[in-house]
């Protein structure tokens, strides 16, 4: 066992944090307040190789192990978890699906550009009556001669108004419930395909959500995706690269609120001292740096058994689960301990607070993932 960071690793953990603090914490603030993300951090990711760095370099990405990766997600999501989760997810999540289940024209033609920066890829599962679960996906693929015929809705999908092209997952035979879901692709200027942005979010305001709609979408064969029936199983490593994605990304917020207590509670006085120098504080702090360590090591621990090959489904959800629920906590934490002036924007606490309560939301629930565990150790389906 190794616990210190590799000599490239700290590099890359500097470079993302350097990165973050010039490149997205200036502009956050007047983002967030306009419910804003700013498409353009892609390509300023892209160039300093941070946006895939966990994709194949034949494809567009650095080709780096998943520790690494999660080291850099972790710096990048220290400045914010909103702005970092809408500039990759397309590389981690879709892309992913693409690069396990797609052939290799699909491959050529889509993930270089995605991995690049140079076009933006959504990943569409979630419907207004399917979160959790998938097996109540309504839109529809029905096929017609050599054409898929596409009715439905999707929402919640990430950068789903400004995507380029979106890989989502359609049912072509219900009556095989989950086992009959089948992915597809398509390009956003196709006839029947249509996307509004969704605003009035309460969290989260510095990413991006949409909602899409397919009205008699006509597709050709090519835009299938894997084979007919197989979307839930060739979407399992992207769903738990993106997993691994938040809980490191999370745990960059636990360390920006830690980060950022410390230094408050050295400058502020109260009662005749800084208030770090009240127990009371003093106590909040250590079980912050306690829960944070853990949630990391946990994060990092899933990162090498999947960079390893080694079965690791409930490790991923201890990550998955901690590391959203800690980065909660210390959020809530953080801004108690900045007092009135926490309630504002001026200090990264509130912001990390709004955006902490979506990341035990997406990428599977607590509840989810405490079911996951729970099946995995009990050895007894959990989800029916
Ligand atoms: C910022 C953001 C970005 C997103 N991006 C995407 C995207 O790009 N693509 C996409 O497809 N989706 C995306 N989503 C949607 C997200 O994946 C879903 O919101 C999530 O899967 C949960 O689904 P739901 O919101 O419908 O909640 P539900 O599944 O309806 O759950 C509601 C509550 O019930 C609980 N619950 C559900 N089932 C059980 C059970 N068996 N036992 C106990 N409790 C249970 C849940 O834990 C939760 O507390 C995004 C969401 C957000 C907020």
């Amino acid at each position: 066992m190794d616990f210190e960071l590799s000599e490239e690793q700290m590099m890359s953990r500097d470079m993302a944090r350097k990165f973050a603090e010039k490149e997205i914490i200036p502009k956050l603030r007047e983002n967030e307040r306009q419910e804003k993300f700013d498409p353009g951090i892609i390509k300023k990711m892209a160039s300093q190789g941070l946006l895939a760095p966990h994709m194949p370099e034949k494809y567009g990405g650095m080709g780096l192990d998943y520790v690494t990766s999660a080291v850099i997600w972790e710096s990048l999501c220290h400045a914010s978890l909103a702005v970092t989760q809408a500039a990759v997810s397309g590389p981690i999540q879709p892309a992913t699906n693409l690069l396990d289940a797609g052939t290799e024209e699909q491959k050529q033609k889509y993930l270089p550009p995605v991995c690049k920066g140079e076009r933006i890829m959504s990943g569409a599962v979630v419907e207004p009556n399917a979160g959790s679960d998938s097996s109540m996906i309504e839109t529809a693929a029905a096929r017609s001669g050599n054409h898929w015929i596409i009715n439905g809705s999707k929402i919640f999908i990430t950068n789903g108004e400004i995507a380029d092209v979106v890989l989502f997952i359609a049912q072509t035979d219900k009556s095989k419930g989950l086992k009959g879901l089948t992915s597809f692709i398509v390009e956003k200027d196709t006839p029947g395909f249509s996307s509004t942005p969704m605003k009035g979010r309460i969290s989260w305001r510095g990413g991006s959500e949409g909602a899409l709609q397919f009205t008699d979408m006509e597709l050709p064969l090519e835009n299938q995706v894997g084979e007919v029936g197989s979307a839930l199983r060739d979407a399992l490593r992207g769903i738990d690269t993106a997993r691994l994605f938040l809980a490191a990304g999370c745990v960059g917020v636990a360390q920006s609120c830690l980060d950022s207590c410390l230094k408050y509670a050295k400058e502020r006085v109260q009662f005749g001292k800084p208030i770090g120098g009240h127990q009371l504080i003093q106590e909040i702090i250590a079980e912050m740096a306690t829960r944070t360590e853990a949630a990391r090591w946990l994060a990092y621990r899933a990162a090498d058994l999947k960079s390893r090959g080694v079965r690791h489904i409930k490790e991923m959800s201890y990550a998955k689960y901690f590391a959203a629920e800690t980065a909660l906590w210390a959020a809530s934490q953080a801004v108690k301990i900045h007092g009135s002036f926490g309630t504002f924007d001026d200090y990264p606490v509130g912001h990390h607070y709004q955006d902490a309560i979506t990341a035990t939301i997406l990428g599977g629930t607590a509840q989810i993932h405490q079911l996951t565990i729970g099946q995995q150790l009990l050895e007894m389906a959990a989800f029916k």
